[in-house]
């Protein structure tokens, strides 16, 4: 019933030039006492958005590492993925939640889900609300079961996340982004809550090193003129992510820089039904300015070209209004490019106001901050060079790993 997710190779070693010795040796001890166990990471999704990000490098590292591990995707359908989607946005704080009819076809599907698991596992990790009844279904399929919240779940509408607390408090342990998206009804300091931070994958097709000439080989193909000043964001289409306010914010621009141009780049995840109203809607709002170009994975805009539109970029944008984490923030500071960003969810975590990017509040702010560093280069490689270092201390893929190994050692130790 559930699909395994085909998946490369990756080594560790690959990583050491990149996060030092001293970590890829404390993760092999970590691995050590675990050859062998079976770890079996659910998810909703194997396409778009941060989740698979993560998955398609932390299994096969798990695995490289003497892990039995696996990935698994659900089984849903439309009516699925419609009320899903509207708890993802109601356990960030939107108004509207989902009807009595919704919520039995989440449990429905989240039945037939847990029935078809097969195997047997020692530890199962569960990503994301979606397929969180699958431990109700499936209780006896594995020795341990963790939660894994990739969203902010600390201001929510009240009535999903009642629904929802009595779930996550079945697992043996939950971990979260950041403290302050414990629910209150939780409280951070508990034992079986644990806060770790994702992390972006140095050596994937994503965000491995880019020669100048690639990033803009790449680019003048979309059109970009590689002469001019370009401003990218990388996102779905999806209001949280504001593309109307970065389409300001870019107009704004204008008036003092004319020839600066805009990429908003955004794949449609399988998972997200909304999103293609919200392209639709991004796209009337550019209002057919050639210079704003609008792409996305129905433009064959992969990996790849997220990488050299990200490297080509004067400046990374990411102008979100609420945000789990912010992969992409992760992989514009790695590519040592000036990220100006929304001051919401894990993007402080990020970047340090005037350190190593700039964090805003509003559209206007925004545009203040982006003429800054199009006025003054060396602002802008300055902040680059902290950013990069940042995100190789924090939020590189080995040091995730090293995250989890710890957990899965302390649940079975
Ligand atoms: N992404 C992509 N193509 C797109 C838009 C997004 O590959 O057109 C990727 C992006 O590079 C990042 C992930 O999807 O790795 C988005 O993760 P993030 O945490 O920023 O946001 P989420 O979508 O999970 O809310």
């Amino acid at each position: 019933m559930l699909q395994e997710v085909a998946l490369g190779h990756k080594t560790l070693t690959d990583y050491t030039h990149i996060v030092g010795k001293e970590l890829t040796e404390q993760i092999r001890q970590l691995a050590e006492p675990l050859k062998g166990k079976r770890v079996l990471h659910v998810s909703a999704t194997a396409f778009g958005g941060g989740v698979s990000e993560i998955l398609y490098t932390m299994v096969p590292l798990m695995r490289d590492v003497g892990l039995d591990a696996h990935w698994h995707v659900i089984f849903g359908k439309e009516e699925f993925f419609n009320a899903t989607k509207l708890l993802h946005n109601s356990l960030q704080g939107a108004e509207e939640t989902l009807t009595d009819e919704q919520w039995e076809i989440f449990d429905e599907i989240n039945q037939i889900n847990a029935e078809g698991l097969q195997g047997e596992w020692d530890v199962i990790i569960v990503h994301d609300p979606q397929p969180i009844g699958l431990r109700r279904g499936a209780n006896e399929k594995s020795k341990h079961w963790i939660w894994r919240c990739h969203i902010d779940l600390s201001t929510p509408n009240p009535a999903p996340i009642q629904r929802l607390l009595p779930m996550i408090e079945e697992y043996d342990a939950s971990v979260w982004h950041l403290d302050d998206y414990v629910p209150n009804g939780m409280g951070a300091h508990r034992e079986d809550v644990r806060i770790i931070p994702p992390a972006i994958d140095p050596l994937s097709p994503k965000n491995m090193a880019f020669s100048p000439e690639d990033a803009a080989f790449v680019c003048r193909q979309f059109g970009i003129d590689v002469d001019r000043p370009l401003i990218t964001q990388v996102s779905r289409f999806d209001p949280w992510k504001d593309p109307i306010g970065v389409i300001d914010a870019y107009r704004a621009v204008t008036e003092q820089v004319p020839e600066a141009q805009l990429a908003m780049v955004g794949s449609m995840a399988t998972d997200d039904p909304e999103g293609m109203e919200y392209f639709q809607k991004t796209f009337e709002y550019a209002g057919g300015d050639e210079d704003i170009k609008i792409l996305s994975n129905l433009n064959n805009v992969g990996a790849i070209e997220v990488n050299a539109f990200q490297s080509q970029s004067d400046i990374c944008l990411q102008k979100s209004i609420r945000e789990g984490f912010g992969l992409t923030v992760t992989e514009a500071l790695w590519k040592g490019r000036p990220t100006v960003a929304g001051n919401v969810g894990g993007i402080p975590l990020q970047i340090e106001d005037g350190v190593s990017g700039f964090l805003v509040d509003s559209p206007a702010q925004c545009a203040e901050r982006c003429l800054d560093i199009l006025r003054d280069p060396e602002l802008g490689k300055k902040l680059g060079r902290e950013g990069k270092e940042h995100a190789r201390r924090m939020f590189l893929t080995p040091r995730l790993l090293r995250d989890w190994l710890q957990l899965i050692d302390d649940l079975d130790g």
